[in-house]
């Protein structure tokens, strides 16, 4: 079995002194790829870094909307610049209409400028939203959704909502929190979700899975959610994991260590 764990932060100092372990127990646990999702300008080098010395990472580089207020008066253009050196995908980048002191405006231009970049460069997105699924919709329909692709991670809307994502081309993302035996909302929505548009993923370090004995959560925990959601899609753990691989595969097949040998990665 081969599992891709499309949305991680495994860059955090939280994990720091013992990643490698975290990555020998990812692969043991069949997980071959994980995408490692920068968070503001401060760990893009570092995520970078990570993707070129272990084959297994794939890169994501955005502004994650918790971090808008950090960024400098350069980073559209540093975002730029680094992505069209590394084949990275863009994220996490987004809306959260849950956090205090925040200015909805600043939030979507930043979200508006790096969908501009990936759509120009053809990357795919890794997108967060929380509570903005009206704006997140409206902002998606105006720019004829996600002709590159992306998905959006660790889905907490409703089932009806994962049709009007699938009709902007993004694919939805299932995380610890699909685990949570009174999570209705969203262990209804796995099951509106389109075989071709569904993938999985732990957040880690964050949302550790129901009934995992730890601390911290890790890829190797992508299993537990992979089991909760063939459980609730009365499908096989072998057919979700295989599907489920194959379209992170195919959603990030622009990015490095998805496919090509990293000499290639020149983009066009
Ligand atoms: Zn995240």
């Amino acid at each position: 079995m081969k599992l891709f764990d499309v949305h991680t932060h495994i860059q955090d100092d939280r994990v720091r002194d013992i990643r490698a372990a975290i990555m020998a127990r990812a692969m043991a646990a069949g997980v071959d790829r994980i995408m490692v999702c920068g968070l503001h300008e401060q760990d893009w080098d570092q995520v970078l870094a990570m993707a070129h010395d272990h084959d297994c990472l794939v890169p994501s580089l955005g502004i994650h909307p918790w971090f808008i207020q950090g960024r400098s008066v350069s980073w559209a253009e540093v975002l730029r610049k680094k992505l069209e050196t590394h084949g990275a995908a863009v994220g996490e980048i987004g809306l959260d209409r849950m956090i205090p002191d925040r200015d909805d405006q600043d939030q979507e231009q930043v979200f508006v400028t790096q969908l501009n970049i990936a759509r120009d460069l053809g990357r795919p997105v890794n997108i967060h939203c929380r509570s903005a699924w009206g704006r997140m919709a409206d902002i998606l329909k105006e720019r004829g959704g996600l002709p590159q692709g992306g998905i959006i991670h660790s889905w907490s809307g409703s089932a009806d909502m994962v049709r009007v994502f699938e009709g902007f081309g993004a694919s939805i993302s299932f995380s610890g929190s699909v685990t949570r035996p009174d999570n209705k909302k969203v262990r209804k929505a796995v099951c509106s979700v389109s075989r071709d548009r569904l993938v999985l993923e732990t957040d880690s370090p964050d949302i550790l899975p129901t009934g995992v004995n730890a601390m911290l959560n890790e890829p190797a925990f992508v299993r537990v959610v992979l089991e909760s959601v063939a459980f609730l899609r009365h499908e096989s753990v072998d057919e979700v994991a295989a599907y489920t691989y194959d379209n992170a595969m195919r959603i990030f097949s622009a990015c490095e260590n998805v496919h090509a040998p990293k000499e290639l990665h020149g983009m066009e």
